[in-house]
């Protein structure tokens, strides 16, 4: 019983620290999503037993009823969780390998993450077509890394370096050829600035 007891208290332990990072990452990328999406939403990420066994493809996910509204909720992959959670918590510093090319894993799912963040919260907007969530997606995407406390220089960089790969994305329900500068997509027709004006 004693030695039950032994090996029992360090599991449970453990469990109750990752079950209060988890929702402490959950709540920090809630607000900026709520922010986006202009209402309170939640952030759901997997826990540590679930990720053991996830294979979801999906980078993040958000269910609409059949009158085309969305819940108020996002679900995001562990690897989009992990990469937003190391975004906030300073533990990706820096992203000027975007510049001479050469990242490693950790800072290309950082960026993934924040655009799939921003493309999440667009949905929870309300907008259902993928063309464009994601058109509007690569426009927040310094918005959105600002809000996680990445440096204006540094966001700014991500966000053009999101905003050229998409150009020479293959046409998909994710590339509509209306976004672009002055584009019907353009959240900002007014300004020539591009993606974040
Ligand atoms: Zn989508």
């Amino acid at each position: 019983m004693r030695f039950l007891l032994i090996l029992l208290i360090p599991v449970m332990l453990f469990s109750a620290w990752q079950f209060a990072r988890r929702e402490e990452n959950e709540n920090r990328l809630a607000l900026v999503a709520s922010e986006v999406a202009l209402r309170d939403v939640e952030v759901s990420c997997p826990g540590f037993w679930t990720r053991l066994v996830e294979i979801t493809p999906n980078a993040g996910w958000v269910d609409f009823d059949e009158h085309g509204r969305p819940t108020d909720k996002t679900s995001l992959s562990a690897t989009t969780c992990r990469g937003l959670e190391r975004v906030w918590r300073r533990d990706q510093r820096s992203f000027t390998c975007l510049i001479g090319g050469g990242c490693d894993q950790d800072t290309v799912r950082a960026v993934h993450g924040i655009v799939t963040l921003a493309h999440e919260s667009w949905h929870l907007r309300g907008f259902l077509d993928e063309g464009q969530t994601q058109c509007y997606a690569i426009q927040t995407t310094e918005r959105v890394a600002l809000r996680l406390g990445i440096p204006l220089a540094d966001a700014h960089l991500i966000a053009l370096r999101v905003a050229a790969d998409d150009v020479h994305a293959p046409a998909s329900e994710y590339h509509s050829p209306r976004c672009r500068p002055g584009g019907a997509f353009d959240l900002h027709p007014e300004t020539p600035d591009w993606p974040t004006g």
